[in-house]
């Protein structure tokens, strides 16, 4: 974004934005850059003839400026006072006059929303003279001087950084001194007096509370500039990859007051429901209050379809505009609303936040009413959203069986679905702390280590599985372990974030649907239940209190955001029924359309989304996902069964290939079975069996084990012979290789033991007849591994070959078949025109690759020096999950290309873990590739980021 002004203006009104796209044109994205999201619907919804309250915008580009030079733009200021005139205009007020006053509030407003991240102030325009003008104008002296306590309490808060305590322990002293439990109860006394300590408060502080409007004005255009880059914001922008050069807009609008008598109000609402997705009007409200009200969750609010009986003209009203809002953006909106006396103002309009299971149903909604059409459908749902729908939940079983043993202990509002089982802790700091603690990625030294980083946190609790936030690698492995934490506080607020987003789930006992813990959790795909009014929570014990249970911080809880339940104790999370989300197979068949439609790919091949399995479970659960083929399986995983293992060992021990026969006789059987269960699974598609890649040594017991082992014997027996021990380690000695992942693996091995392979490609090739007898189609493709010259794979080719025509031979069926080659050596890729010429297909080996290219090894580098690396920003992220385009991605352009050339019919796919990565998919798709090969529970991702790939790159 440029800190300098490129458009005409600093400043324009909501009625000026046909004089803003007269300069910058329509394209709403620019539009938004510029006057922020808020901002821009706001001048829309006023464009639209809706009841906008009158007001001006800042752009993000003196946003900008300020960020830079510390100071505003010059003219600025003269601007806001001229488009400040044309608001007084409209609403007949005046801005600091002391006949009918104008007062007037000052939000951020950034183009992408960042709900409660930055600053507001409401009420400017107030000082003791105004406030009596507007008593003898309003004849309300409660309502006035809760508005100039407020904007007292904010300008304090917000300007001029005082801690808010001070002045909620005031609020609480005086609620105490009356005997009353609401603020809605103070009478204007109390908040005259309050006004008048809010100001001692600030005095005490060294500061001063400007009488002045137009210096309250100009200072809180300054804080908002600043809260760009408070804390929080940035926190916030780190969290959903928002750069830090859009800058915020602001916007000073009309105050427009729900809180003048019970004859107005104030809510917040969704045009469809935003945890579910079902097309109904949602939302809250509340009589008599101000829309912060609502949002803070500082006040159990009403549903909004109770507004029917309160002000059903009202009610009806809302409706419209909701239809009319939809059927304009064509997406959900999330609006606030205000009642002033029986006239209903709109505040705001914008595209609401949403769970990933709404996301998913609203897209196909909409799609299917002709509202948006399957590509905007595709767009509007992200990778991340396919991925939540895959987490784990509790069963209905396990909660009844729960409830059964009297665990239920309360049900709130189920504000952000997903089930967690953690630890209460009690503020977001420690959450912080405690929440994002690596504690390595061994279960039994986690749990060792849980209790110690607790004690020193002060929170006491009992170390098991279930407190634990276990992350999995896609192939399996336990990738990171933390502490499973449920954020637990009567309401949230901004400050709270940080210990949000490292918490497993979040539980408020007050708010509703649309506070702040609501809409934050959704919008980051937190499990959430609020407003649980069961809860009582004491914050200086540390203490909740449900009924006649009491919990401590550190005591275990589950809850579901899906339903609003929450339990004592652990429930077992189960994955989902992918079978029974309708809605989004429904969405994942338009993605593999949008792939395979000549027109939307162009000339590219459109990518399939294949899977990486080596059993036949695994690839049952990959081809429910929609896999369209088995683009990896790695037959070694099959030698490690534990009744195979001691063959397998005895077959690399054996002396010469005569030796050796006898055991691959033995494992031929077992493999052949293994392949069958494949191709039965994969009926029609295609299935990549590669031949055995790990050096042997894998296979046997480590060297430094056998040696200790060896050692051991000796001193307990030194007459001993040792026999078998002994020669064990000979062998693994003779075999240890100093870099085993450049040594005597994949094709190398391959042909330096020839009768492994050859039984193999017999064991594919006898699974693939048998099966094809039983009238399955079976498509087998054969893949050697690690090839890096075209010599390698002529002389493997040509012994496997004869091995397969063989076995068809002696069979009575006709079987089609394909040898190819992973390409996974930086010389196999740049010889790649040579090596097609004896490959019917590529499969791009990108972790070897990866590490081949850089020099990084891929076992140790991610748990090393690339951390750091990703931190400090020499590397944008890790190259082992996201392809490097300019270094690993040019190889693969290049192979792709001098494969084509000298062989045009060449199949080419992707197997490394970058398969399943959607940054990734999208350079796979532009580079030209048939498909992409993940692990199962990546291929509805992959499915959608495909599409996504091939409707980006047609844009
Ligand atoms: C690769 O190298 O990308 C690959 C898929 O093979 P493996 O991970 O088994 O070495
Ligand atoms: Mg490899």
């Amino acid at each position: 974004m440029p800190t300098q002004k490129t458009i005409k203006n600093w400043v324009y009104n909501f009625d000026q934005l046909p004089n803003l796209i007269s300069e910058v044109g329509t394209d709403y994205d620019i539009l938004k850059s510029l006057l922020g999201g808020k901002g821009c619907f706001l001048a829309d919804m006023t464009k639209a003839g809706l009841p906008v309250p009158p007001g001006l915008t800042i752009t993000t580009q003196a946003c900008n400026y300020y960020s830079e030079n510390q100071k505003f733009p010059e003219g600025m200021l003269d601007e806001i006072l001229a488009s400040l005139k044309k608001v007084e205009q409209k609403t007949g007020k005046t801005f600091g006059g002391k006949i009918n006053p104008l007062l007037v509030s000052c939000r951020s407003g950034a183009k992408f929303s960042m709900p409660g991240m930055m600053d507001t102030v409401l009420n400017l325009g107030l000082n003791e003279e105004i406030v009596n003008v507007m008593i003898a104008e309003t004849n309300n002296p409660k309502f006035v001087w809760n508005c100039y306590r407020r904007l007292i309490q904010m300008f304090g808060s917000v300007v001029l950084n005082i801690p808010d305590e001070p002045f909620e322990e005031h609020i609480t002293a005086v609620r105490k001194a009356r005997g009353v439990d609401s603020d809605v109860k103070l009478e204007a006394a109390d908040w005259q007096q309050l006004a008048h300590e809010f100001l001692k408060i600030i005095e005490s502080f060294g500061q001063t509370f400007p009488a002045d409007p137009f210096k309250q004005l100009e200072m809180a255009i300054q804080a908002v500039f600043a809260s760009w880059n408070g804390k929080r914001a940035i926190d916030y922008r780190r969290a959903e990859g928002i750069p830090d050069d859009l800058g915020t807009a602001v916007n000073i609008q009309t105050m427009i007051f729900g809180n003048i008598n019970d004859n107005c109000g104030t809510g917040v609402a969704f045009t469809r429901n935003p945890a579910t997705g079902v097309d109904e009007f949602f939302g809250d409200f509340l009589v008599n209050a101000q829309g912060e009200d609502v949002v803070a969750g500082i006040r159990n609010p009403q549903k909004i379809s109770e507004l029917a009986n309160q002000w059903p003209e009202i009610y009806q009203q809302l409706l419209d505009v909701r239809g009319k809002l939809e059927s304009y953006y064509r997406d959900m909106q999330d609006i606030e609303f205000t009642i002033v006396n029986g006239k209903l103002w709109m505040l705001q309009t914008r595209t609401g936040k949403r769970t990933a299971k709404a996301a998913i149903k609203m897209a196909v909604d909409m799609a299917e009413a002709n509202l948006i059409t399957k590509q905007q459908a595709m767009m509007r749902v992200t990778p991340k959203q396919i991925d939540m729908m895959l987490h784990p939940q509790f069963s209905e079983e396990e909660k009844e069986a729960a409830k059964k043993q009297g665990r239920l202990l309360a049900t709130g509002v189920n504000a952000s679905p997903g089930a967690a089982c953690g630890v209460l802790v009690f503020d977001a700091d420690k959450t912080e702390e405690f929440g994002k603690t690596d504690l390595g990625t061994s279960l039994p030294e986690a749990i060792e280590k849980i209790t110690a980083v607790a004690e020193k946190l002060g929170i006491k609790l009992q170390a098991n599985e279930s407190i634990l936030k276990i992350k999995y690698t896609p192939d399996g492995k336990i990738k990171s372990i933390n502490p499973s934490v449920i954020m637990i506080r009567p309401e949230t607020k901004p400050d709270d974030v940080h210990g949000m987003l490292a918490a497993s789930a979040i539980l408020t006992a007050l708010g509703g649907a649309t506070s702040h813990a609501a809409v934050v959790s959704r919008g980051f795909g937190i499990p959430c239940v609020c407003g649980c009014d069961a809860l009582r929570i004491n914050l200086s014990s540390r203490t909740v209190e449900v009924g006649d249970k009491i919990f401590s911080e550190g005591d275990l809880v589950s809850l579901d955001g899906g339903d609003g339940q929450v339990f004592s104790g652990a429930l077992t999370l189960s994955l989902p029924d992918f079978a029974e989300q309708k809605d989004l197979q429904k969405l994942l068949l338009w993605a593999d359309e949008i792939c395979a439609d000549p027109k939307a790919r162009g000339d590219k091949p459109g990518l399939q989304v294949w899977t990486n399995a080596d059993q036949p479970a695994d690839a049952q659960i990959a081809k429910s996902f929609g896999a369209q083929g088995i683009g990896l399986c790695r037959t070694e995983h099959m030698f490690f069964a534990p009744e195979r293992l001691p063959i397998v060992q005895k077959m690399i021990l054996a002396s010469d290939a005569a030796a050796r026969q006898p055991y691959l006789d033995q494992l031929l059987p077992e493999q052949q079975k293994d392949f069958e269960g494949l191709f039965e699974v994969m009926d029609n598609l295609p299935v990549i069996i590669r031949l055995i890649d790990p050096p042997m040594h894998e296979f046997l017991p480590p060297l430094t084990e056998l040696l200790v082992e060896v050692e051991k014997l000796k001193i307990a027996d030194p007459k001993n012979e040792l026999g078998e021990k002994q020669k064990l380690l000979a062998a693994v000695t003779q075999m240890h290789e100093a870099n085993p992942m450049m040594g005597l693996r994949g094709i190398r091995l391959g042909l330096m033991m020839p009768e492994l392979i050859a039984m193999q490609v017999k064991a594919i090739m006898q699974a693939a007849c048998s099966v094809a007898k039983k009238g399955i189609t079976v498509k087998p493709e054969i893949m050697i591994p690690l090839v890096s010259h075209i010599n390698e794979l002529k002389k493997t080719r040509e012994t496997l070959a004869k091995v397969a025509k063989e076995v068809v031979a002696n069979s009575n069926v006709q079987i089609a078949y394909k040898f190819g080659t992973m390409i996974e050596i930086p010389r196999a890729a740049l010889t790649a025109g040579e090596i097609a010429t004896e490959a019917e297909f590529f499969s791009f080996g990108t972790n070897d690759l990866t590490q081949m290219t850089f020099g990084f090894s891929r076992d140790d580098a991610e748990r090393g020096f690339l951390l750091r690396y990703v931190e400090e920003g020499i590397l944008p992220e890790s190259p082992f999950q996201t392809i490097d385009t300019q270094g690993v991605g040019r190889l693969i352009e290049l192979a792709v290309s001098e494969g084509r050339k000298t062989n045009p019919n060449l199949e080419i796919g992707i197997c490394g873990e970058h398969g399943g990565d959607p940054a990734s998919i999208t350079f796979c798709h532009t580079a030209g590739l048939n498909y992409v090969s993940c692990s199962p529970f990546r291929v509805p991702v992959a499915r959608l980021a495909a599409a996504q790939a091939v409707l980006n790159a047609a844009k």
